[in-house]
């Protein structure tokens, strides 16, 4: 049988401000986020594709879509988002659209059957339009809080990115305990794709758990923005939906990571060097033993046994030299 993989997509970058990553524990706020002007920097956005041998093609997440990265008054008119978000808050270079990259590996969007949403925020279903026909799976909470103010401003943002689908999944998690989770979804039945509940980030937020032949790989959506953010009573980011149900999440996760000796974890936004030679290291959809022992071992380097984290890898923001409000995160 072949062996199931996956690809991580980078679906261009965003412009947050720093704090929204970084300032959690200094209780960065929702106004702080839309009024702060001055400590950018820019992140990767990534879906994933996921081939399975016999269920067939998997994304999960689809990244944005060239509307919101270049039509910015016409994509958000008639909504606050216009003025909310900067109209540079997204970058999507053609070659990088999630469409242009699925056909680099032989699939046209009809092809693929289903989609896991991690959260509804849009940088992660800015392209499900392109997408009607698959299987929606996304957690029961976050499908039921979809048109509430449970997600603040931000059904405001994507209508048009999910009036298309068809096909919604909620999902029940219903299946057995895994590492800190008491609960499971097993969405295929054969345990190479699985759900577990990691809400605080939005009130349904899910991360999927891909189990290769050589590797586990946690895809946490937002429920941690980089790898750093597992050290979470050092490093947080800004708190979007219930702050203790974000850190139980992270205490989950941490938990899976002890219980299972060859998980990465892979976000949707990590910047670090840990995420970034971990994607490269997936170009062929596998992790081999080399680089599954520098993930392992760059962990080690980061954190202590607890997850308190090596003071030498607190992030911190370095201006740009030339004034410019967009610095780096180091
Ligand atoms: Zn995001």
């Amino acid at each position: 049988m072949t062996a199931v993989k996956v690809f991580p997509l980078r679906i261009g970058r965003t412009k947050v401000p720093y704090g929204q990553f970084y300032g959690g524990l200094d209780t960065f706020s929702l106004t702080e986020f839309v009024q702060d002007k001055d400590h950018f920097i820019w992140v990767p956005i990534h879906a994933f594709l996921i081939e399975h041998p016999s269920a067939g093609p998997f994304l999960v997440d689809t990244g944005i879509g060239p509307g919101q990265a270049d039509e910015h008054a016409r994509y958000y008119g008639g909504s606050i988002m216009e003025y909310l978000m900067d109209d540079d808050e997204y970058d999507l270079p053609a070659g990088e659209r999630i469409e242009v990259q699925l056909e680099r590996h032989g699939y046209r969007p009809a092809d693929i059957r289903g989609v896991v949403v991690t959260h509804f925020h849009e940088d992660h279903i800015g392209s499900l339009n392109l997408f009607p026909g698959a299987e929606v799976y996304l957690g029961r909470d976050e499908y039921e809080a979809r048109d509430s103010k449970a997600l603040g401003l931000v059904p405001l943002a994507y209508p048009r990115s999910i009036e298309a689908v068809e096909n919604w999944r909620p999902v029940d998690f219903t299946g057995p305990a895994i590492g800190g989770f008491d609960r499971s979804a097993d969405i295929l039945g054969d345990g190479s794709l699985v759900l577990l509940p990691t809400p605080g980030h939005s009130p349904g937020s899910t991360s999927a758990l891909v189990r290769t032949d050589s590797s586990d790989l946690l895809l946490t959506g937002d429920a941690m923005y980089t790898i750093r953010h597992l050290a979470v009573d050092h490093v947080r980011q800004m708190q979007t939906d219930n702050a203790e149900t974000f850190v139980d999440s992270i205490r989950r996760i941490q938990w899976l990571h002890r219980a299972l000796p060859n998980l990465v974890i892979l976000t949707s936004h990590d910047h670090t060097e840990y995420g970034e030679h971990l994607r490269g290291a997936l170009a062929g959809g596998e992790l081999s033993e080399a680089d599954l022992s520098w993930a392992k071992a760059w962990e080690r380097e980061t954190f202590d046994p607890v997850f308190g984290i090596n003071p030498a890898k607190l992030p911190r923001f370095v201006p740009a030299a030339d004034g410019d409000p967009v610095g780096l995160a180091r």
